[in-house]
């Protein structure tokens, strides 16, 4: 039985004020009964995360990480900083990135590497645009990008992954993949893992975002194989990101 996970994708929002306000709203109303929460913060709200959160049961991670494990790549962060402020997670491959940042498949595979070398979590984005979607190539655009990263995995570490998918066309524009549409690309990409490991694709979690909000995670995430959600705006305010993780 998988259980149920929502994660905050905060992106490029916060102040150490305001965080604080959001940070202690969720931790008031967090719930055992609902669905695991985390939230993935500016790399320098981190350390306010580390100590506002710390002893709670909301976890934190960042919104990317280097493939690199240390050097002279400015402007990087290495996933062993991460780890030291005790992040459990971090976002690899969100669309933005891939999108503003041009980083391929293969990139994304090496930073969910790096991730995994040093105990985080990667939570690995995958989904297509309203063109790939229209061109009826929705599964082989997200089962390449997860290809990349099962071919860099091996079998213990793929039981590590989260993964996310979030249709290019759902994300921060209010529509909605319907829960029959993201439930088929869901099942597709656990069937692409089962090939490798029945046992892995049993375990994972996939998460669905775009547009998530609390009136429509109860019905996504009854789906077979939605196991959660990445929420972007609907994260910001705690009201919202808690009536999330209680439909979960
Ligand atoms: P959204 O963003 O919930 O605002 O659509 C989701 C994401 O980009 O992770």
């Amino acid at each position: 039985m998988r259980r149920k996970l929502v994660i905050g994708n905060w992106k490029m929002n916060g102040s150490l004020a305001g965080n604080s306000v959001l940070l202690r709203g969720i931790v008031a109303g967090h719930a055992a009964g609902n669905a695991d929460m985390a939230v993935c913060v500016p790399a320098p709200y981190l350390a306010q995360c580390q100590a506002e959160l710390s002893g709670t049961p909301v976890a934190w991670g960042a919104q990317d990480v280097s493939a690199y494990a240390a050097g002279a790549y400015t402007g990087e962060m290495a996933a062993s900083m991460l780890q030291e402020f005790g992040c459990r997670y971090v976002l690899v491959g969100h669309s933005e990135r891939r999108a503003y940042h041009h980083e391929s498949n293969e990139l994304v595979a090496q930073k969910a590497l790096a991730a995994l070398n040093a105990g985080l979590t990667p939570v690995v984005c995958v989904g297509e645009t309203l063109e790939q979607r229209e061109a009826g190539r929705t599964n082989v655009v997200v089962c390449a990008q997860l290809q990349a990263v099962l071919d860099v995995l091996e079998n213990p570490a793929l039981e590590k992954i989260v993964l996310a998918y979030e249709p290019v066309w759902a994300i921060g524009t209010g529509k909605t993949a319907t829960p029959a549409l993201a439930q088929e690309v869901h099942a597709a990409l656990r069937k692409q893992v089962a090939v490798r490991s029945a046992e892995a694709a049993a375990k994972l979690q996939i998460l669905y975002g775009g547009s998530m909000k609390p009136e429509n995670a109860g019905d996504l995430m009854a789906q077979a194989d939605i196991d959660g959600g990445l929420i972007g705006g609907a994260s910001l305010k705690a009201q919202d990101f808690l009536g999330i993780a209680k439909a979960g």
